[in-house]
């Protein structure tokens, strides 16, 4: 038998209700905020992730499901495509490439689905993994930052989710950055012969990164390691003061994670994640901050955003610790006994289904006994009985499998009772 992919997962009938609410909840709350839909390919080129998500991390090294994709006689190389490893990169590549900037470059975009990274598979970990992402592009302002912040807390709580913590960092800005990464290279290159691989050949390109590995000897190496967070400048002080304050008066809990970079290169200022202890003390649920740098390194103009990406898997199952899913029931279940009865009573069900009401019936030819035992067993509240007698009599019986109950329903207005009473 041919086994799914390592790494990648079905998501079952039995979870999607879940799945569902989720996606709904989110959809309604980012669109009350203005959001509004974007759907993206799910490949790129992989140039895009490369220059956008940053030649030295984890994802562009390791991760990215990436093949050449076989070009026509006239093209000389063959392209190199990769599935989507996050979000970001795409709707930045289309925001610029429609000149959605033109005019009013101020756009909040949100998008659902599946990403793909090449990571090691491990409980919550995939290598086929959802994201839910939400993005505003044009603004600067200390309070988008806020809004993304204070939006996923909501949506959390909504989803009966009521512990979460914003973890916050500020990574500065081009103005500061570049003499704080000068005092953060000498302190490293002051340990180097302790740090991984990995670190070892990052520290010059990308030494910000050496602060987020996770290896036990870099931790340790970099445990008294000068903060960026004491080497911004005036305006990245003064953004991130406005953070602060402006979820203090939102009463939306937070606290100051100095060592929370992010394993991407395009970020900017606020950065944070949101924790939740449901799942003991794992990693965040949802990440994100500003990257005022990307679209103009994508080719766009100089424009500011700021987003968030949450795992849909890890969300999922937080939520059902919270709050486990009831898997639907139908209303009704329709039970006919013979042929002459299903014959008559199928296209009440297909009726009865157009008109909205949560219906089964029984397509074969089981027992009344089994089809009770089916209807118990899916969880129907009503149950429809029609056998020989019934349409002789001209009314079907309609059991309330709560109460035990049961009335006659006369046979010719049949749909349009049951439409009323349960529709
Ligand atoms: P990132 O895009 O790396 O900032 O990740 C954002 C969120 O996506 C994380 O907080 C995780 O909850 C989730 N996530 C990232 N990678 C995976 C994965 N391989 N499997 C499941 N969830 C993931």
């Amino acid at each position: 038998m041919i086994q799914l992919i390592r790494g990648f997962r079905d998501i079952l009938p039995s979870d999607v209700p879940l799945w569902q609410r989720i996606e709904q909840t989110a959809v309604e709350l980012f669109e009350a905020y203005g959001f509004a839909e974007i759907r993206i390919p799910i490949m790129e080129k992989t140039e895009l992730f490369a220059r956008s998500i940053g030649e030295t991390t984890d994802i562009v090294e390791k991760e990215m499901y990436t093949f050449a994709d076989r070009q026509g006689a006239k093209q000389k190389a063959d392209e190199l495509l990769t599935l989507r490893p996050e979000a970001t990169a795409s709707i930045v590549r289309a925001y610029i490439q429609h000149k959605m900037y033109a005019g009013d470059p101020l756009h909040k975009f949100y998008m659902t689905g599946p990403m793909f990274r090449r990571e090691r598979p491990q409980k919550g970990r995939y290598r086929q993994f959802y994201q839910i992402d939400a993005e505003i592009f044009g603004t600067g302002s200390a309070y988008a930052d806020v809004l993304l912040i204070s939006m996923l807390t909501e949506l959390l709580r909504r989803l009966g989710v009521d512990d979460t913590k914003a973890h916050l960092n500020s990574l500065g800005c081009p103005e500061c950055r570049p003499a704080y990464r000068e005092t953060l290279t000498a302190y490293i290159d002051a340990r180097a012969d302790r740090l991984c691989e990995d670190c070892q050949r990052r520290k010059t390109r990308n030494p910000l990164r050496v602060l987020d590995c996770k290896v036990t000897a870099c931790r340790e190496a970099m445990t008294q390691a000068p903060e960026l967070i004491d080497h911004l400048c005036d305006a990245c002080r003064d953004h991130f003061a406005i953070v602060t304050e402006s979820l203090a008066d939102l009463s939306v809990p937070y606290v100051l994670d100095k060592r929370l970079v992010r394993g991407l290169d395009y970020y900017t200022r606020t950065t944070f994640e949101i924790h939740t202890e449901v799942l003991g003390a794992q990693s965040a649920v949802a990440g994100g901050g500003r990257y005022d740098g990307l679209v103009e390194a994508l080719g766009g103009p100089s424009i500011p955003a700021s987003g968030f990406a949450i795992g849909f898997d890890r969300l999922a199952e937080i939520v059902a610790q919270k709050q486990p899913a009831a898997v639907p029931a139908p209303a009704l279940f329709i039970a006919p006994i013979g042929e002459e009865a299903r014959a008559r009573a199928f296209p009440w069900f297909i009726e009865l289904g157009q008109a909205g009401v949560t219906c089964d019936i029984e397509m074969g030819g089981k027992s009344l006994k089994a089809q009770m035992k089916r209807a118990n067993r899916i969880g129907a509240a009503h149950v429809l009985i029609v056998g020989e007698t019934e349409l002789v009599q001209g009314a079907a019986i309609l059991r309330d499998m709560n109460t035990k109950a049961q009335q006659a329903v006369p046979l010719e207005r049949l749909v349009a009772t049951l439409v009323a009473e349960l529709g």
